[in-house]
């Protein structure tokens, strides 16, 4: 066996099925897991029930609840929140709306929570919520009572100083607010410190809503001078033009990049003389979508990662980089400012390939980090202005991604493994000084 085969083998994202013919798909939590597995075999200092522990959440909630639809109608909806670990701090994580949210997808996003939250230091543990529905077909009014009924199922389990929500895929500042509201009225008093992400006026954090994208550029500026590649000119394909993807487009065009394809859910839109990110901003408030831009040709998702460039940036679901197209992704760097873009096995074809992964846990990590911040300045009613913000999440992101390559370096491990040593070691620090109760 070849060391590429070997690595291949030992990290498939391709399993066999009972008639050991057919290859079945991993789900994420079973990729979470095989990433989990990937960096404890060098956690030698750590004992095996500790390890156990960690690849399992905590705990799991699953709730369905009616909500009045504009029609007079009842709908019951299925929601979900998963605490992984709360063994450095409160839990946290954001909320997902999608049609293909499950339970196995929560339970994968709240164990990368905490990993990401280890990697970058900051005290938290690990959870995410998510609510099977389509909001793009949900009046204002519907998505309004499904979230405050939602926040009232999980109230049990959140609060300050048990399990902070935040956005995610389809959930923004507005959601937080009605969260927020909900949970207040809950408990009788305004408790802005249940949730992240929210309006500024409401106790929200200035740079919160640029942070995922601005900790992501912050990588990958730290990584450009590593590779000893030139940001101005360079050029940037991103797949998901929400929060993640087209703030990090604004952010990089800012740095001299050539933003040459972007894609949302409708599709792409490729022009490798430069797109601009805030054309497409306006152009996607105005139209629903990218895809249709007038100035490019259009190209499917699966085209968009195929594209030449020098650095790509999954920004949308999970999966997308697999068995199936690793091989033909062209650029050097790849920046997952997603949760979750990319199967073991790409990884393995990656890695062989020389192309420096900055995997989620770090690259998205700005994120929560801000949200850590809104979180203190709510607990100390006293809040900060963006240049602080900016700084502070600056700190927190190149030293984490320092420490990262210092482990990467010293145990020559690709960077996704480097990252999983450093946040698994923390978190099972954090276990042993705990001790197991009773
Ligand atoms: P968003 O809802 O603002 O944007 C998601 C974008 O992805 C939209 O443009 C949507 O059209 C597109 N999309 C959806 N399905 C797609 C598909 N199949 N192919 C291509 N594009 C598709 O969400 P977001 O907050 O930007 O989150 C995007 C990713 O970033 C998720 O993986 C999320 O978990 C991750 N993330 C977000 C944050 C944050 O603070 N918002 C933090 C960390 C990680």
């Amino acid at each position: 066996m070849s060391g590429r085969e070997k690595i291949v083998a030992e990290s498939s994202a391709v399993s066999t099925s009972g008639n050991g013919q057919q290859p079945v798909s991993l789900s994420p939590f079973e990729i979470a897991q095989r990433q989990f597995d990937s960096a404890a075999r060098y956690l030698t200092n750590v004992r095996p029930e500790i390890l156990a522990r960690l690849r399992l959440p905590e705990r799991e909630l699953t709730v369905y609840f009616p909500v009045r639809m504009d029609d007079g109608s009842i709908q019951i909806f299925t929601g979900y929140r998963v605490q992984h670990s709360m063994l450095r701090g409160p839990a946290k994580g954001g909320v997902r709306y999608h049609p293909d949210v499950t339970l196995d997808e929560v339970r994968a996003l709240a164990m990368w929570m905490t990993w990401k939250c280890a990697v970058v230091g900051i005290p938290y543990g690990g959870a995410k919520g998510g609510v099977v529905c389509n909001p793009k077909a949900m009046s204002q009014g519907e998505i309004e009572r499904m979230t405050r009924r939602f926040a009232y199922e999980i109230a049990s389990i959140i609060g300050p100083d048990r399990d902070i929500p935040a956005p995610d895929v389809n959930t923004n500042a507005q959601t937080m607010a009605w969260i927020l509201d909900t949970y207040s009225m809950r408990v009788g008093h305004p408790t802005p410190a249940v949730i992240t992400g929210k309006p500024i006026e409401l106790g929200g954090s200035l740079g919160r809503n640029e942070a995922t994208a601005r900790g992501c550029q912050y990588n990958i500026r730290r990584a450009a001078k590593r590779l000893g590649l030139d940001l101005a000119g360079a050029r940037v394909v991103i797949q998901g033009y929400g929060n993640a993807g087209a703030i990090s487009a604004q952010l990089l065009q800012k740095d001299g990049c050539k933003i040459v394809a972007v894609s949302d859910s409708q599709g792409g839109i490729y022009n490798p003389k430069g797109l601009d990110a805030n054309a497409l901003v306006k152009w996607k408030e105005e139209n629903k979508t990218v895809a249709t831009y007038p100035d490019g040709d259009r190209v499917t998702n699966a085209e968009l990662l195929e594209l030449p460039c020098e650095i790509l940036i999954p920004a949308a679901l999970e999966r997308q980089l697999t068995a199936r197209n690793a091989d033909r992704v062209k650029a050097r760097l790849i920046a997952e400012a997603a949760n979750g873009p990319t199967e073991p096995e790409a990884d393995a074809v990656f890695h062989e390939r020389g192309i420096f992964v900055i995997p989620d846990i770090l690259a998205n990590a700005g994120g929560v980090t801000v949200s850590y911040f809104e979180w203190v300045q709510n607990l100390q009613s006293f809040f900060w202005d963006e240049d602080q913000v900016n700084s502070e999440l600056e700190r927190v992101m190149n030293r984490a991604f320092d420490q990262v390559m210092a482990i990467a370096d010293e145990k020559r491990v690709p960077n996704r493994v480097a990252a999983y040593i450093l946040a698994i070691g923390r978190v099972a620090k954090a276990f042993q000084l705990r001790g197991v109760y009773p």
